[in-house]
């Protein structure tokens, strides 16, 4: 699974199952495969997928295909299908994928605010982000308002099982940074389903801002340092590089004192030049407070600044996934202890399989 993420995947049969995830915000450009019972994302839209080893044999009729690497058959995968919400529209005429997609298995993620006050200038933007590009290509809309969200986690709950939601957002300002829509939005689910919620910005400039997500129905929080080094960090995000990462770690302190130990998560993009040392050392410290870290292989997206770097190498994701599994046993947090979110999803990475 390792190597199948850092590796990417060539398609026989690119439209089988679920529609791949091309653009928006954090990792993409990704299809959804079933491998020995975890389900993970793996790249199909970028360079290197075009010449990856593997290959996907088109699904016989029970949907079962053979994944092949260089032509030899070894294992067997599936592609999870079409979600039925997938063919509803919102009463004011949205299609209901333009609000929120199948993420993973049973995951639904949207992107509340698909701008970003960091993505309009070149210079600020993340380089590894393509969440205006979706945008650009009319596959959803720049703003889900609390009704449609509600509308579309009722449908995704009742037609297709999914089992938790996710909610990230652009950085809309520099106070907030963005827990104000997730409060509105959270609110408004948790009135129309009963949904575990994960949300996803960057830390508030104020504390008070934790328990107001909380009390409007968020289970858990994610705020994404991407990066662990300053440098990397300036070079990568220099928008987002601006909220220190002292800054993160009392965030993260005051959050798990809200949402509790293990269900605080923070995404770490593992191959963009932070060392596997550092990255360790990070978790290390992540882990002692309670902190879930979610490392994650960086996916080089089409169109984005950084579609020409390289992914990281199977190998260099084993020398870090592996010992964090440890430090995490150790330290008491697992997936699937989480209430909701990317952690739980775990299809980013293969993180979870190392845990089990
Ligand atoms: S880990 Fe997060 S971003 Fe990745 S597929 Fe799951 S919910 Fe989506």
């Amino acid at each position: 699974m390792t190597e199948l993420q850092s590796r990417g995947l060539q398609l026989t049969a690119p439209d089988a199952g679920a529609a791949s995830r091309r653009g928006g915000a954090g990792p993409s450009d990704h299809k959804a495969v079933t491998i020995d019972g975890h389900t993970i994302m793996v790249p199909v839209h970028t360079a290197g997928a075009s010449k990856s080893r593997f290959r996907a044999s088109a699904p016989d009729p029970s949907g079962a295909s053979e994944l092949l690497l260089d032509g030899t058959a070894v294992a067997s995968v599936r592609f999870p299908r079409q979600p039925r919400f997938y063919a509803l529209q919102t009463f004011d005429g949205v299609p209901y994928h333009h609000i929120a997609t199948l993420h993973g298995a049973d995951v639904l993620a949207t992107t509340v605010l698909q701008t970003c006050i960091r993505y309009a200038s070149r210079r600020q933007a993340c380089q590894f982000c393509a969440i205006g590009q979706s945008l650009a290509a009319g596959r959803t809309i720049a703003r889900k308002t609390p009704d449609q969200l509600a509308e579309v986690a009722r449908a995704a709950v009742l037609l297709d099982g999914v089992k938790h939601m996710v909610l990230t957002t652009g950085t809309p300002n520099l106070t907030d940074r963005g827990a104000q829509v997730l409060c509105e939005s959270a609110f408004a689910i948790k009135a129309a389903v009963d949904l575990p919620l994960q949300g996803q910005c960057e830390p508030p400039d104020d504390d008070r801002w934790l328990q107001r997500m909380q009390a409007a129905g968020i289970d858990t929080l994610g705020m994404h340092l991407e990066a662990v080094t300053p440098e990397v960090r300036a070079r990568i995000m220099p928008g987002k590089a601006t909220v220190p990462i002292t800054r993160y770690l009392e965030a993260f302190e005051a959050a798990v004192a809200v949402f509790g130990r293990g269900q605080v998560s923070t995404y770490i993009l593992a191959g963009m030049g932070d060392t596997a040392a550092a990255i360790l050392e990070m978790c290390e410290r992540l882990v002692k407070i309670g902190v879930y870290p979610f490392v994650v292989p960086f996916v080089p997206i089409s169109g984005t600044p950084l579609e020409s770097h390289p992914a990281p190498e199977p190998d260099f994701m084993q020398s870090v996934l592996r010992p964090l599994a440890v430090l995490l046993r150790r330290g008491g947090l697992r997936s699937s202890d989480m209430k909701a979110g990317c952690g739980k999803c775990g299809a980013c990475s293969s993180l979870s399989a190392y845990e089990s």
